[in-house]
């Protein structure tokens, strides 16, 4: 019996332009591209630049090249375009402030107007008794009308992602397999910053979103907020 062909993938390569493009980089694209050749799917390029610290200007560009020295030839990106671009992500902004909107919206996420004081204190308090280092809750509690209103007032503020409590989730890894980790042991992971700028987290799992991104390839020091993000794609 002739084995059935497996579907096209789509697969990003996401580098973080904060340095020289190193082996490990080449490796996890290699990974995206023949999985992407081997399906007659497509390879996408997306750069995640959203960490202005860590921001190397020319590491754009030494990736680009590096890839096309390999022969690793995107078929999406910022410099090739798609259907599915910008393929940069501080030219996304927009799009995950309004992701982030309806997150709020439908309950999935919430403002928190907890000073950084305040959040000092917390962990200090949770190191001294041995316990998780987790957020206490104290802004998801708030009634949302009334978060709403300080929002509107202007009160700095990050938004969180709501945690279910109960429960647990799995995420599926296709090389280690199920993870199933308790949903309490996660924490109310900010999403968006008080400057209005998308964490990681988001913009990745909006990106995966929009892509239309049918497998992720990455290195494993992922895995431990891989379970928060299958949460965010879900929400
Ligand atoms: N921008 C992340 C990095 O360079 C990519 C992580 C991912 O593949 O989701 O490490």
């Amino acid at each position: 019996m002739a084995e059935t062909a497996p579907a096209p993938v789509r697969v990003r390569f996401a580098p973080s332009p904060t340095g020289h493009t190193h082996l490990g980089s080449g490796r996890t694209a290699l990974y995206d591209y023949l999985l992407a050749r081997q399906t007659g799917g497509q390879f996408i390029l997306r750069i995640e630049d959203t960490d202005r610290k860590r921001f190397v200007p020319g590491a754009e560009q030494e990736l680009m090249d590096s890839l096309r020295w390999l022969g690793l030839q995107w078929d999406e990106g910022p410099d090739v375009g798609g259907p599915y671009g910008p393929y940069r992500q501080t030219e996304r902004a927009e799009i995950y402030r309004e992701h982030a909107r309806q997150l709020v919206e439908r309950g999935h996420a919430y403002p928190c107007f907890c000073t950084p004081e305040r959040l000092d204190a917390m962990r200090r308090e949770a190191e001294a008794h041995k316990l998780p280092r987790l957020y206490d809750g104290t802004c998801r509690r708030l009634d949302a009308g009334e978060a709403a209103r300080r929002v509107g007032a202007g009160e700095r503020h990050v938004i969180r992602f709501r945690m279910p409590r109960e429960g647990a989730i799995t995420a599926r890894d296709r090389v280690r397999g199920p993870i199933t980790v308790e949903n309490r042991q996660l924490d109310d992971y900010v999403i968006v910053k008080s400057d209005g700028l998308a964490l990681y987290h988001l913009a990745a799992m909006v990106d995966d979103h929009l892509m239309k991104i049918t497998h992720v390839i990455r290195g494993s020091e992922w895995l431990p907020t891989f379970p928060l993000h299958v949460h965010i794609i879900r929400a």
